[in-house]
């Protein structure tokens, strides 16, 4: 399902001589999907936002319309595992394995997504579908998200690049609940053969740029971004899609997972669950209940497929007597 109220623009360019590509997004919206479904702690809706931010983007430079990407943080801090997926058309979902975990901000009163996450390693995995999905395994450099994807793409895909990722995130006066009030990212890539001149010119434009969350909180878009990190540069923007917060689970999946617990977990659950068995989806938070004659009619689908099973071992065992 795909959750309209999430629409975010991402954009691409590449400067007129071939030296550099970029893809930059505004993905404010989606992080507020995620502070609705997660009900994070700010540091934890940051640092969800900002892999989301990067997710889009490495979504985009998926080549066929049916590969995924998955970016997973397996850091050691409060944050838990993190785990975000996105399509060849941007679309993303995240999921934090402890949402609410949270730390105190730095001393220059930013978020410390670093500490919240951890050391450790990130993976990135991209499934085409038809062979062994690719596996990059790279370091946590400082749990900034910018610098660990930075580092990645040197290191793993031999591509030198800028990443920039921020999400500004308040909290709602009656409620406390964290509010998104600004978040995006760009990936900034430097192309074979980049012309030298160029290559200074971005390094000096990358580097005298301010946040990408102060300039979206100050009402810059995507484009304007674009515009100050190719300043001096001749340019093409290569075109505009919208991004959504998109989810792929359903009722069927659930039906399945229910049924992979295994007829003893199914039957104690049947025994000391008394009502509905609630469940719901860790990315969207969409709920799914089902009846106990529901589940029962799955427990009784397992039987029958171990009754089959059985048979067919009978079978094979008599033939080989
Ligand atoms: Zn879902």
């Amino acid at each position: 399902m795909i959750f309209n109220e999430t629409k975010s623009p991402l954009i691409r360019a590449i400067t007129k001589d071939g030296s550099a590509r970029i893809f930059c997004t505004d993905n404010t919206a989606i992080v507020n999907k995620v502070c609705s479904v997660h009900q994070p702690s700010n540091t934890a809706a940051a640092a969800l936002g900002r892999i989301l931010a990067v997710t889009s983007i490495f979504g985009v430079m998926l080549k066929n319309k049916d590969d995924l990407v998955t970016i997973r943080y397996n850091g050691d801090g409060p944050a838990g595992t993190i785990i975000c997926t996105g399509d060849y058309n941007g679309d993303v979902k995240g999921y934090i394995q402890n949402p609410k975990a949270d730390v105190p901000r730095k001393p220059n009163g930013k978020l410390d997504v670093g500490t919240l996450i951890g050391k450790g390693n990130l993976n990135v995995i991209r499934d085409e579908g038809v062979k062994e999905p690719y596996v990059g395994i790279s370091p946590i450099i400082n749990g900034e998200i910018g610098d660990d994807i930075t580092h990645y793409l040197l290191t793993s895909e031999q591509t030198p690049s800028v990443c920039g990722v921020g999400v500004r995130i308040t909290n709602d006066n009656v409620t406390g609940a964290p509010v998104c009030t600004a978040a995006g990212g760009f990936i900034l890539q430097l192309l074979p053969g980049a012309d030298e001149a160029a290559v200074l010119k971005l390094e000096k434009n990358a580097s005298s740029l301010s946040s990408v969350s102060s300039m979206i909180e100050k009402g810059k878009t995507p484009e304007d971004i674009v515009a100050a990190l190719f300043d001096g540069i001749e340019y093409n923007l290569f075109d505009r899609i919208d991004t959504y917060y998109k989810c792929d689970c359903s009722r069927e999946k659930f039906s399945a997972g229910i049924k992979s617990l295994g007829l003893t977990e199914l039957t104690l659950l049947l025994r000391d669950e008394p009502g509905d068995i609630e469940t719901s989806c860790h990315f969207c938070g969409e709920k799914y209940s089902f009846s106990h004659k529901e589940v029962e009619k799955l427990l009784e689908e397992l039987k029958d497929k171990y009754r089959k099973k059985l048979e067919e071992r009978k079978k094979e065992e008599a033939k080989q007597d």
